[in-house]
């Protein structure tokens, strides 16, 4: 294998590519699949192959949710919160002694600069266990004052679900295995949880350290594979009772049909196609960045990427032709290069799928800036791409593109900012929404005004483990982080105590 860096790659890391092919963790042991099949998973700058992984499919989904019934029934409900809460804490402190590992597998696996790997992903990911390390002690139900008897005490408990089935994407391979992780259990749950087929590795590497921190075995089983075969029998799985599930709303949907088998509980974290919005009394010196860091961040595949740029027609030439300029001097190549600010795609159908946007937005007669074509070179890299002359009936300012590609589209009459609100709400997405202004009350009405689960003023993809994400519309439903995702993963009992 062949590694395109300047980073000196960590020996943790050169040990574990060594060591494969990556077995599934079931049960808390590693384990071939079923099948005995592989698969294999490349690295986005070079296109080579970077490791080869074990394929889950339904059997060893079997297995897994065994293993998690086992887990469940007897040592993980036996501890008691106060240490499932210190296992949490332990995993998050073997993680920060493994960050720079965690942060170069992600970066090999996906193509993500490793400077945001190492300074957002993983420490996001270990602030997020440690966050949900704290709630496990602090779940907990209501005593009812009710009005049947003085005699009949009522009480609530706030228990988990059980075995709980988790698939997440690939764009923050670590960071949403800890998003999916975290809530479930701090309260108690147990997990199977698939990973993306194009980014398996930094997941079992998190294995390896979940082990080490002493979770019972089966607690957590984490699977490589494909989603028509073990993403599919996770969801059709008739023990497994919930299934949190991020990616596109295609699957999204797919998966709400599938789960009605039985009546598994569903929370979604589907695509978006949000809007920034930048107002002429914005702060130029935030905004722009603001705005390039809005879409070009992790190469524009974030479900919340502000692709539709609406700027005030008073300063939209000035606005666009300096973003422009910054983002021609973005810094693109492989990720573990320590300068690229840019890396390249995820996966070659990723560079398919973006280049079809490209293409499309020139023939529906939208103007590339800056960018418009993939580059020519080994690896899936698209440069940052700034499309002018756009409609809102135009297929790239509808659809969502997940690459670094943004529509600008100017609007006026700005006493009227009903109508720009109309156009920005005028999608089936609705996962987050940017606004620069400093007028404060315009920032107020225009935030309550949006149809999005997350709403930044005068910021961008801001995240943190108390704040809950999620969409509005065909972005999904139920909220992961802060107390909010709490909800996902417990069930309510009510109690009824005769004391005559
Ligand atoms: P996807 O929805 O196909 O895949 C996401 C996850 O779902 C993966 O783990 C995949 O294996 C699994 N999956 C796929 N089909 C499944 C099925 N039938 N049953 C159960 N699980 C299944 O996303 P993708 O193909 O990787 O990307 C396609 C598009 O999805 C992207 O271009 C983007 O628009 C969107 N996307 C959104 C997010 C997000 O965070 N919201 C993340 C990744 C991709």
């Amino acid at each position: 294998m062949t590694v395109n860096s300047t980073a000196q790659l960590d020996p943790r890391v050169q040990a574990f590519l060594e060591s494969g092919p990556h077995k599934l963790f079931i049960g808390g042991q590693f384990v071939e699949s079923i099948s005995g099949k592989t698969f294999s998973t490349k690295n986005p700058a070079t296109g080579e192959v970077l490791a080869e992984v074990y394929e889950a499919d339904q059997a060893d989904v079997d297995r897994a949710v065994e293993a998690a019934e086992r887990a469940f029934a007897g040592p993980w409900s036996k501890l008691t919160p106060s240490e499932r809460g210190r296992l949490i804490w332990k995993l998050a402190d073997l993680m920060e002694e493994h960050l720079e590992a965690l942060a170069q597998l992600d970066t090999l696996d996906n193509g993500k600069p490793i400077r945001e790997t190492r300074n957002a992903d993983v420490p996001l990911a270990i602030d997020h266990f440690r966050y949900y390390a704290g709630w496990a002690t602090k779940i907990h139900g209501q005593v009812i004052e009710n009005s049947v008897s003085h005699n009949m005490f009522t009480y609530t408990r706030h228990e988990p679900i059980g075995v709980v089935g988790q698939i997440i994407p690939w764009n923050f391979p670590l960071l949403m295995a800890a998003w999916k992780l975290g809530a479930a259990l701090a309260t108690g749950n147990v997990v199977v949880l698939k990973t993306a087929e194009q980014t398996p590795l930094s997941a079992l590497y998190l294995a390896k350290l979940i082990q080490e921190a002493g979770f019972p075995e089966g607690v957590v089983n984490i699977l490589s594979g494909f989603g028509p075969t073990a993403g599919a029998a996770i969801v059709q799985h008739p023990r497994i009772r919930k299934v949190a599930f991020t990616g596109s709303t295609e699957v999204g949907k797919l998966i709400m049909r599938q789960a009605a088998g039985n009546v598994k509980r569903v929370s979604l974290e589907l695509g978006g196609k949000s809007p920034n919005i930048i107002f002429p009394d914005a702060d130029f010196s935030k905004a722009i960045p603001g705005a390039l860091m809005g879409i070009f961040f992790n190469q524009g595949q974030v479900c919340c990427a502000g692709s539709r740029l609406f700027v005030h027609k008073k300063v939209y030439d000035n606005f666009l032709a300096d973003m422009s300029s910054y983002a021609s001097k973005l810094k693109q190549g492989p990720g573990l290069d320590e300068s690229t600010e840019i890396g390249p795609l995820v996966s070659d159908e990723q560079l398919e799928r973006v280049s079809y946007f490209l293409n499309k937005g020139k023939e529906e007669g939208a103007t590339p800036l800056v960018g418009g074509q993939p580059l020519d070179r080994p690896g899936y890299f698209v440069p940052p791409t700034i499309f002018t002359d756009v409609r809102d009936d135009m297929t790239i300012a509808k659809e969502e593109i997940f690459g670094p590609v943004v529509a600008a589209l100017p609007f006026d009459n700005e006493e009227q900012i009903a109508d720009v609100i109309r156009r920005a709400n005028n999608n089936e997405y609705g996962l987050a929404a940017g606004v620069w202004t400093t007028d404060v009350r315009k920032a107020h009405r225009v935030a309550h005004a949006l149809e999005a689960g997350t709403v930044w003023v005068n910021t961008y993809n801001a995240f943190d483990a108390s704040v809950p994400f999620g969409g509005y519309k065909q972005s999904g439903f139920g909220r992961e982080m802060g107390s909010y995702a709490l909800e996902l993963y417990t069930q309510v009992k009510s109690v009824w105590i005769n004391l005559e």
